[in-house]
């Protein structure tokens, strides 16, 4: 009985003792994950559960560079190649929390970058279009959030101050690029009730974290702080879009 019990649970015994093993392996920075949570994120004041489910599990050493990996989970952005990079892991808590999405909403963000903000959006809402002016990184964020299972992204490589008309309206815009004035076609494209969150000032220095809520075809403004974000490019940069 005793040597039947022991090949019974011989087989349960070796998985047991491997799965730390293998978990640590899976995810080996599960532990810096964790102290950003508790310290860089929900410690600034970030309370929403679901964002602080949704910081837990994204893996963003998954987003940077080999040699940067190390670093994904410290309090800074980092860069992400051709100048550009993604944001510090606070600011992005803080940009998503802010739009207070629901689960049947389709996000439009402007700026894919690595795909981090749009991978965590993804774990949120139904469905995130995203846009991105630089070829090189729209590809390397489409193969990225396929590879990774997300399906319910669509990238775009293009300029994001016009939008993206044919899946309009959004309950929800953020962008993801400095720029000094409010690009028309977002605001069109928000739903009533919607909101819309940019980082609005010098395209140079500093801007200031802002919130848009559309209502009865007015716009309630909040401000959220000061950011320094990479500058949008295209459109928003001509004299004509002033
Ligand atoms: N959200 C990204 C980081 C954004 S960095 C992430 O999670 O990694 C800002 C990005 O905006 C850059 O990749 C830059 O190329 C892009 N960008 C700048 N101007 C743009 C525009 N007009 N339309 C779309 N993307 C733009």
């Amino acid at each position: 009985m005793a040597y039947f019990i022991k090949i019974l649970f011989a087989p349960l015994l070796i998985c047991l003792s491997i799965a730390p093993f293998a978990l640590a392996e899976d995810d080996p920075f599960i532990k810096n994950r964790q102290f950003m949570v508790e310290y860089d994120i929900k410690g600034r004041g970030i309370a929403d559960k679901k964002i602080l489910d949704v910081m837990l599990k994204v893996k963003r050493h998954l987003f940077v560079d080999k040699g940067l990996q190390k670093q994904a989970y410290a309090d800074h952005p980092l860069p992400i190649g051709e100048g550009q990079t993604i944001s510090q892991p606070y600011v992005v808590a803080l940009m998503t929390e802010a739009l207070k999405l629901k689960p049947g909403d389709r996000v439009l963000e402007v700026g894919t970058g690595s795909g981090y903000q749009a991978a965590v959006l993804a774990e949120i809402v139904k469905e995130v279009y995203t846009i991105e002016i630089r070829k090189n990184l729209a590809d390397m964020a489409t193969k990225r959030l396929k590879e990774l299972g997300y399906a319910n992204i669509k990238v775009k490589h293009g300029d994001g101050y016009f939008g993206w008309e044919e899946f309009a309206p959004f309950d929800a815009i953020i962008v993801t690029a400095a720029a000094n004035h409010i690009p028309p076609s977002l605001i069109k494209q928000l739903k009533d009730g919607g909101r819309l969150i940019l980082p609005l000032g010098s395209t140079f220095y500093y801007q200031t974290l802002t919130l848009l809520t559309k209502k009865g075809g007015e716009l309630k403004t909040e401000q959220l702080g000061g950011v320094a974000f990479v500058p949008m490019v295209g459109e928003a940069q001509k004299d004509s879009a002033r």
